[in-house]
């Protein structure tokens, strides 16, 4: 150390004054032999002060066991380098704080000893800098994370006003088709009043004022035929207005549904009963024979209107001396009620518009109807998680098929 000091210590001194970092040089006992005045400024030191104390008294307590290992083998291997990549050094001042530095490590040997000269530079400026800068990088993220959070919030509001708006497009568009279409109606129904209740009104008339000119007691038979005729008469024109009165609903959405427990064989006894007055010559309508036990939920009026719209379709849509059979079938909660006829059929290529309001088939002109019964059984039906079906071939005859969901189990 003495040899060192004597014949360099004037160039080193002259040298390292003049750097502003600082500069500790220890032997390989790690005794600190030469400090200039930046280390000592640095550490906290005066001048001359660091001399001959161990290096250690510069590194903070917990940084010390790894860090003499480091010069140690720098002493072997006698390679600069740069102390700490990619770690973060610190330095120990006198008064016991630390501070982050950065160090590169030069190791020499000079008249037979070794040394290691360690250049030490204060980064506690540049390391609060880079503290600053992540600490900005994090707030700028949080910001940009909270426009993009806003914006999406945004982004979200403005579709569902968009959604929105479609809606209340769509049901405006909607609620204006309705009331087209109800206009439409109401100016269809005064045309098919004038034109389908002529014929009964006429035919009424004439019974009744027939009926009245048999005033003996004993023509009491003539009089009810003509009474027949009469009821007969009524009640198909009933069955149109019920019919315009299910379509008004369905239109307007104020379709309401009421569902009872009642034994099916009551709806259908009563819809074949009234039926029946319509048969013509030789005519007959074949009875399902499994009905008693069956008992249904369902909407009891809409099953009525379902099977005599059906049914007075087979009669009036087949001649004279043909058969009507009426099949029922239960599964798995379904009830399917298949009406068969022998009559004209409907033509295969008009079959697809047999559902579409008021469409009649070119072959069924010459009856009396107004093109809406399936229409409305079919949407009624739908709207009850139900079904109508059919089957036909003209001249041959045809199948109705219905079915619809009842609750009560009768498999
Ligand atoms: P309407 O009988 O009053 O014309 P519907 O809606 O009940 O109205 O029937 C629509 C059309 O379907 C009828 O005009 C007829 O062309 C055809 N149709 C319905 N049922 C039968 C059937 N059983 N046989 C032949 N054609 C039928």
């Amino acid at each position: 150390m003495k040899v060192f000091e004597e014949k360099k210590g004037n160039i080193f001194k002259i040298l390292s004054e003049s750097i502003s970092e600082g500069i500790v040089i220890v032997n390989e006992m790690q005794e600190i032999v030469t400090s200039n005045e930046a280390a000592d400024r640095m550490f906290g030191y005066a001048a001359g002060e660091l001399l001959g104390e161990n290096m250690n008294i510069l590194i903070p307590r917990e940084y010390r066991n790894s860090h003499t290992k480091q010069v140690d083998e720098f002493m072997e291997k006698s390679d600069p380098r740069q102390m700490g990549h990619g770690l973060d050094l610190y330095g120990r001042r006198k008064d016991g704080s630390t501070f982050p530095v950065e160090a590169g490590l030069n190791p020499f040997e000079i008249y037979g000893s070794r040394y290691v000269m360690a250049l030490v530079t204060d980064i506690t400026v540049r390391k609060n800098h880079e503290l600053e800068i992540v600490e900005l990088n994090s707030q700028l993220e949080q910001k940009i994370e909270i426009r993009t959070q806003a914006l999406s919030q945004t982004v979200k509001e403005l579709k569902e006003e968009v959604t929105k708006r479609q809606e209340a497009e769509y049901k405006m568009k909607e609620s204006l088709r309705k009331e087209r279409e109800l206009n439409e109606l109401k100016t269809k129904f005064l045309s098919l009043v004038s034109h389908e209740f002529k014929t009964p009104l006429t035919s009424i008339l004439i019974a009744a004022t027939l009926a009245g000119k048999y005033t003996e007691t004993d023509q009491q038979d003539k009089r009810e035929k003509h009474l027949k005729t009469i009821q007969n008469k009524v009640k198909y024109l009933n069955n149109i207005l019920n019919d315009f009165l299910s379509i008004e609903r369905l239109e307007s959405g104020k379709a309401t549904y009421k569902f009872d427990i009642f034994p099916l064989s009551k709806v259908i006894n009563e819809v074949i009963y009234n039926a029946n007055m319509l048969l013509k010559d030789g005519q007959k309508i074949n009875y399902p024979t499994n009905i008693d036990a069956i008992t249904l939920n369902f909407d009891e009026k809409i099953l009525e209107l379902s099977l005599t719209n059906l049914i007075n379709n087979a009669i009036k849509y087949s001649s004279e001396h043909t058969t009507i059979d009426v099949a029922v079938s239960f599964k798995n909660n379904f009830l399917t009620i298949k009406i068969s006829d022998e009559g004209m059929g409907i033509p295969q290529k008009e079959q697809k518009f047999i559902f579409n309001r008021y469409f009649r088939a070119a072959n069924a002109l010459l009856d009396q109807g107004t093109g809406i019964g399936l229409n409305i059984v079919k949407g009624h039906l739908e709207n009850l998680g139900g079904t109508i079906t059919f089957k036909s071939e003209e001249n041959k005859g045809s199948t109705f098929t219905i079915s619809f969901p009842t609750n009560t189990n009768n498999d």
